[in-house]
């Protein structure tokens, strides 16, 4: 045989091509999604009471968070269907997604984010990308309302969670994991925001079951900002606060969805306060070595909770680190309030600095 350079492709599309909607005419799309690293927690596990705790590191994603695992699906399918531009409300890691994908497919992408509540790195990902942006002057959930009309009277594809294909390309992390760790885990814990996620796993990991990836399903915990907490306090909430901002949403999609996956899978949706999510942000840095954007702290932020009210005891529990750290410089800014030395370019005013 002819030996060939030429590696193996990667990429959701072409891993899961057999539980996803694509068919022969779908273009095979890829920037390298999926396939993120399922680290075992070091320190954490302790002291949130369980046996066994491991990280599912979807910020290794290329555009830093979870939503490639769908965004590849869903523009896979808009290119199939013609499209030529495609649209979506943002909190910010939505659009960088969309950008990314717009642009490696030739198609123009329309952005619109709530007015100054988006993330400094991820607003850079949509300007680097070429997508048009537009800051609406209100919430996520009144711009995705825009989103929705304009899509359904223009010739544009929307590519929010509100499109069916977005769940299904996200499902694949959760075969990911039950082939990582020859099973379902006890307990999968997941920021809620838009409630896309957590629906999208629970029908992952459902299929799992029916295709003999596991045997069992895990307890879905989902988790959201105290300031943002629709689904726990059962109502939609009209002024969402949280430093978490890519789960400031007062009014998600799939409200049904995430309260489904609780009630099928005998678990929880829960709220943490912001000191509590920050806490969780600090630790997972400090003790586990992973940086990761505030939103993404609230699944080990809930897990902490859950511990100190004496309501875990063992077990196996994934958490879902959604996205980068990288994409919100100035969280961290603000939270380890830096203090830089200085010190003269020489070994003894180095020295000197370090107190050495
Ligand atoms: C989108 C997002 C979430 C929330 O996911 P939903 O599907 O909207 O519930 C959480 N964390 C990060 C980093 C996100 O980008």
């Amino acid at each position: 045989m002819k030996p060939t350079t030429e590696p193996a492709p990667r990429g959701v599309l072409f891993k899961w091509r057999s539980i996803l909607p694509i068919s022969e005419r779908t273009p095979m799309i890829t920037l390298g999604e999926g396939d993120t690293p399922l680290v075992r927690s070091e320190q954490l596990a302790k002291l949130c009471g369980l046996d066994e705790l491991w990280f599912k590191l979807e910020s290794c994603n290329p555009t830093g968070s979870f939503k490639d695992r769908g965004m590849v699906v869903a523009v896979a399918k808009a290119l199939e269907a013609g499209a030529t531009a495609v649209l979506c409300a943002s909190t910010g890691n939505t659009s960088a997604s969309a950008a990314a994908y717009a642009a490696r497919c030739g198609l123009s992408c329309f952005v619109l984010v709530p007015q100054g509540r988006v993330a400094a790195g991820k607003l850079a990902q949509a300007i680097a990308f070429g997508a048009t942006i537009v800051e609406v002057e209100g919430s996520f959930d009144e711009a995705l309302r825009a989103a929705r009309e304009l899509t359904a009277k223009h010739d544009i594809a929307l590519v929010n969670s509100v499109n069916p294909h977005r769940l299904e390309g996200q499902k694949t992390a959760a075969f990911e994991i039950c082939e990582a760790l020859g099973g379902a885990p006890d307990i999968l814990a997941i920021p809620v925001g838009n409630a896309g996620n957590i629906t999208a796993y629970w029908r992952g990991f459902c299929e799992c079951v029916e295709r003999g990836y596991a045997t069992s399903r895990p307890k879905m915990f989902g988790f959201q900002a105290a300031g943002a907490a629709p689904l726990v306090l059962g109502h939609p909430v009209s002024q969402p606060q949280t430093v978490a901002t890519a789960i400031r949403i007062g009014n998600p999609a799939s409200w049904q969805g995430a309260i489904r996956a609780r009630d099928e899978s005998g678990g929880r949706i829960e709220a943490v306060s912001d000191e509590e999510i920050l806490e969780a942000y600090e630790l997972l840095a400090r003790k586990e070595g992973i940086f990761v954007e505030p939103a993404s702290a609230a699944s080990v932020a809930g897990l902490l909770h859950l511990a100190r009210q004496g309501e875990l005891r063992g077990g196996r529990a994934v958490a879902v680190l959604t996205g980068n750290g990288l994409k919100d410089p100035e969280t961290a800014r603000t939270r380890y309030q830096p203090r830089v030395l200085r010190a003269p370019a020489t070994l003894e005013g180095v020295e000197r600095a370090l107190r050495l």
